[in-house]
């Protein structure tokens, strides 16, 4: 497919622009305290791992405001485990535990996405080396659902992958020492969701009954390991 030559006042980058002047002029001074009291430090709720995907906006489906989350996203809300790749991911982290000290950790991943129908369908990543390396972080979640799962058609399947890959992440989230560490001693919690896009619902992992449930009613389905110190 040939590529649209773009004119310089392309109508995508106006829509932004125009966006940022309402944020400026309209938005800002109605919370200017806010931003004034945020100006010089950052003392955020929660660190937010989730997917680059468009349609998942974290401040907007927990009502967050700026300053409550620390916000990392990736193709796929993959953790690479510790050592393996001292890249954003595992900085973000180690900044998130050690220097600005979050109580909890939340991995969200997402319905209908992109990076885990490419890691069932690994020929849609024939032109995207980088995509289909960085995807080896999700195998794990490709084999725990080939062997076991008896998914019944491609949505089921892309579900359960969904949920399975949010498990092996948050596996690797406790590799890295500075989470290991205050997991060890219990002053960090981490949490597993997978937001459904088309009816706004999430699903939170339960480690003690192995199932994922919805949050919202009852008491919060925890990710969380058993502290030894
Ligand atoms: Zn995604």
């Amino acid at each position: 497919m040939p590529y649209k030559k773009l004119k310089s006042t392309d109508d995508a980058i106006m829509q932004i622009v125009d966006g940022y002047r309402h944020f400026h002029e309209e938005v800002y001074p109605q919370q200017e305290e806010l931003f004034k009291k945020l100006a010089f430090e950052q003392t955020p709720k929660a660190m937010f791992i989730t997917c680059a995907d468009s349609r998942v906006v974290p401040e907007l489906i927990t009502q967050s405001s700026p300053g409550d989350l620390f916000v990392t996203r990736n193709v796929g809300n993959v953790v690479p485990p510790y050592g393996q790749m001292l890249g954003g991911v595992s900085t973000a982290i180690e900044y998130a535990v050690v220097a600005l000290g979050v109580k909890h950790i939340i991995i969200c991943g997402h319905s209908d996405c992109g990076a885990m129908k490419a890691v069932l369908n690994p020929e849609q990543l024939r032109n995207m080396p980088t995509v289909r390396s960085w995807l080896q972080h999700s195998e794990v979640a490709k084999i725990v659902v080939e062997e076991n799962c008896k998914c019944d058609g491609h949505r089921d399947t892309l579900g359960v992958l969904t949920e399975e890959n949010v498990v092996a992440q948050l596996g690797h989230l406790a590799t890295h020492p500075s989470v290991a560490s205050r997991l060890a001693r219990g002053d960090l919690f981490i949490h597993g969701w997978v937001y459904d896009i088309e009816t706004s619902q999430i699903r939170a992992y339960d480690t003690e009954k192995g199932e994922f449930r919805r949050i919202g009613d009852g008491p919060l389905p925890m990710a969380t390991p058993k502290p030894r110190y």
